[in-house]
């Protein structure tokens, strides 16, 4: 790790700002519906409370797009932190302001401050100087656990750095830099990557960038159909990227150069339309109905991404096989989870990236069986497509 961390640090008697991602899903009545982003920072919070620091905490909720939103108050996710480490948790009015640095400059060691949501103020996003100023103002020292925006410029993730003489990761921080940048630097082979989802305009860059590092490339998803075009099959009325077609097959026609080899799917599972109640039948790929749309991978070509799963020594994952928010057509995406657990328990590194298939492995029971789940979509994209992240390299060089 290039950059210090909360382990390089004694904060005894330290206000410390801390910017860490609680944008928690909420119900409509305002219930946080899974905690998991504030449960996975309790280490770093936990550290800076045992050396009794002063931790105030600072963090976005949705979009209330720089104006004050009541419903998306950080309120509720002081109360849940309150209750899984056990203290009380103040909660602020604001984020910056007078009274805000009264309750910050009254802290005591051990105790714990949250600050109101960072979005009510246009100027966070903006990046605003100024704003960074006011933040900065409230610690004595920073910490970024918040990987899930590291990888925007914004006043608390980059603005607020340049007034602290330190800059240091938190746990959270360090473990999404330590899995995803084993993955790019230095894997252990063979290295497959499994991508899916929606469209290839999002994985363009991610595919150039891991074209040349891994060994396999294994392709489902709605962009498979685009591949496939470019390889000449009919599709059906399958999700096309029209404007993406020679694009996918000049990609394909890269690993003969760089080595890597793209796995496309053999068969797939067609519907009639994509919903519930959609006729269903799986086909080999070459034998796409013209009325039907592809929502899946199918079994053939799930016990052939699976054999190679099972042979590989890093894992990477990003995008679901299928439409997987309808069970019918997640038999692929559940099936690629399960392979990629199966190989995890024989000894590879696994790392999910992305809020869908997290979602799957979670819907799957697996979470516990991957090495790694990354906590931050976009921001685990941007690392992957070989981009640096503005929130991180503002932190702290060792
Ligand atoms: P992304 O955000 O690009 O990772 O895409 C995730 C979305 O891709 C999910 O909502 C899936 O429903 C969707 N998806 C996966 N496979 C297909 C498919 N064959 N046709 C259309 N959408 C798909």
């Amino acid at each position: 790790m290039p950059k210090l961390t909360v382990d390089d640090l004694n904060f005894n008697g330290l206000r410390v700002l801390t910017r860490v991602d609680f944008n928690v899903p909420l119900s409509e009545t305002g219930e946080i519906t899974d905690d998991t982003r504030i449960r996975e920072t309790l280490p770093t919070l936990q550290k800076i409370l045992r050396d009794k620091g002063k931790l105030i905490l600072m963090s976005h909720l949705g979009r209330p797009k720089g104006k004050r939103d009541p419903s998306l108050s950080l309120k509720p996710v002081a109360k849940r932190l309150s209750e899984l480490l056990g203290i009380p948790v103040s909660m602020a009015p604001d984020c910056i302001g007078e009274e805000v640095e009264r309750m910050a400059n009254s802290l005591k060691p051990g105790e714990v401050l949250m600050l109101e949501n960072l979005r009510f103020h246009p100027e966070e996003e903006a990046n605003d100087p100024t704003f960074a100023r006011q933040l900065a103002r409230l610690g004595d020292v920073y910490v970024n656990d918040a990987f899930g925006t590291a990888h925007r410029a914004h006043a608390s993730t980059e603005g607020v750095t340049k007034f602290f003489k330190k800059c240091v990761a938190g746990y959270l921080m360090q473990k999404e830099l330590k899995f995803l940048g084993k993955a790019l630097e230095n894997p252990e082979k063979p290295f497959v990557a499994i991508l899916g989802g929606a469209k290839i305009s999002g994985k363009i860059d991610v595919i150039r960038n891991l074209l040349p590092k891994v060994d396999y490339l294994l392709i489902g998803g709605g962009m498979m159909f685009t591949f496939l075009k470019a390889q000449g099959f009919e599709i059906g009325k399958s999700l096309l990227e029209n404007d993406k077609i020679r694009l996918a097959g000049e990609l394909l026609n890269q690993d003969k150069k760089e080595g890597a080899q793209w796995i496309l799917p053999v068969d797939c599972v067609v519907a009639s339309e994509v919903s519930e109640a959609a006729v269903t039948r799986v086909v080999p790929i070459h034998e796409i109905p013209q009325d039907m749309i592809g929502v899946d991978i199918g079994p053939q070509t799930i016990a052939k991404f699976t054999e190679i799963i099972h042979q590989g020594k890093t894992l990477l994952w990003n995008g679901p096989m299928g439409v997987f928010e309808i069970d019918k057509f997640a038999r692929g995406t559940e099936a690629i989870a399960r392979a990629i657990a199966e190989a995890t328990e024989k000894g590879a590194i696994s790392i999910v990236g992305g809020g869908d298939s997290a979602a799957a492995v979670a819907k799957a029971g697996l979470t516990d069986k991957m090495s790694h789940i990354s906590t931050g979509g976009g921001a685990s994209l941007e690392f992957l497509e070989g981009k640096v992240l503005p929130g991180v390299a503002a932190l702290t060089d060792k």
